[in-house]
């Protein structure tokens, strides 16, 4: 088995990058399901000011290993950053007042087997020990029937794959270690539209820090006006068991003073399909565009939401609503998102 390209990518970044970033392997896992193969790691890129009262921001991706495309946003992210850390001295300025970490490639082995789940048959995005409060949709929802079919959660009781473990814990030493924290974790799947997803997938309830949320969104829609995400609670469209995000979403929220906002970007490959049916026959085709300019223009697209989650963790404190507009934006997020009642 090869190794992926994306990992030869990440290495050669971390060379370019010097002594401007760091890199660790959090793990190494087998590429085949059995062990005594070849082994691939598991990575974690940082960069910026390492204070712990310095705000972070966090990009994954390559949870799923067929959804490549979600690696490619990351890593043409990172490219960026690492090409203008040579010359942008606002750039400079700008790391001194944020934490950065990238995982672009979280499923080495799946990237390389050409599998949505790892080697083990195991969906990472269904792995974290958090159980869905109502029905979950048949299999797609997260399963414990088999290995074999899709959305497999692991066995009940087991620890978290590897993979799952190293992204929590990048996530807990890095992010939850600070005072604010934003996240986004890029994948694509079926739809017409780029989604972007937030905290609960596994109930229909709304999340403590929906204000937040709501203000966070309010920035992006003012700086970005013509974007066309649609941002919304996973729960919208359907509830899973082991959501990594819910799991870490709560993890943070027991701490006292952390505060993790968790994005995921779901980037519609209908768009690209129905422009190119022929993808429709292959099975990477499905989830990435295949034809080069295509692939080029969602990356640039997407480079905006990556560049606009760092400015707005770095700057949280003046978006933030005070104590007095939380109520406010509260409300206005029930309204749009949960259809409450208009408040009086
Ligand atoms: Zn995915």
């Amino acid at each position: 088995m090869q190794t992926p390209t994306e990992l030869i990518e990440l290495q050669r970044l971390i060379d370019e990058g010097g002594t401007h970033l760091a890199a660790r392997v959090l793990c190494e896992v087998d590429a085949a399901a059995a062990a005594g193969g070849q082994r691939l790691p598991v990575i974690a890129v940082t960069l910026g000011n390492p204070a712990p009262d310095i705000p972070a921001v966090g990009f994954f991706g390559g949870v799923h290993g067929l959804e490549r495309i979600g690696s490619a946003v990351v890593m043409a992210h990172l490219r960026s950053l690492v090409m203008r850390l040579r010359w942008d001295e606002s750039l400079h300025r700008q790391l001194d007042g944020v934490r950065m970490v990238f995982m672009p490639v979280v499923n080495p082995g799946g990237i390389a087997r050409g599998t949505r789940a790892n080697p083990q048959g195991v969906d990472l995005m269904r792995n974290a020990p958090i159980e869905a409060q109502d029905r979950v949709p048949f299999l797609l929802g997260g399963q414990r029937l088999s290995a074999s079919l899709p959305w497999y959660r692991g066995p009940a009781g087991a620890p978290m794959q590897p993979e799952s473990a190293a992204l929590c814990r990048v996530v807990e030493d890095e992010l939850l270690t600070r005072p604010f924290s934003l996240a986004v974790d890029c994948h694509s799947g079926f739809g017409l539209r780029d989604r972007l997803w937030f905290p609960y997938a596994h109930t229909r309830a709304p999340m403590a820090h929906l204000a937040e949320m709501d203000a966070l969104h309010g920035i992006f829609q003012q700086s970005h006006p013509n974007n066309r995400y649609v941002f919304e609670p996973q729960s919208r469209q359907y509830l899973a068991h082991g959501d990594l995000w819910d799991h870490l979403y709560q993890r943070a929220s027991a701490l006292p003073q952390r505060l993790l906002l968790p994005l995921t970007l779901e980037m519609g490959s209908w768009l690209w399909v129905k422009k190119n049916p022929r993808q429709l026959f292959s099975r990477h085709g499905i989830f990435n565009p295949l034809i080069a300019h295509r692939q080029q223009r969602v990356l640039r697209q997407h480079m905006a939401l990556l560049d606009f989650l760092a400015r707005a963790a770095a700057s949280w404190r003046r978006w933030l609503p005070t104590p007095d507009a939380r109520e406010r934006h509260g409300q206005l997020a029930l309204q749009r998102w949960y259809g409450a009642a208009a408040p009086p």
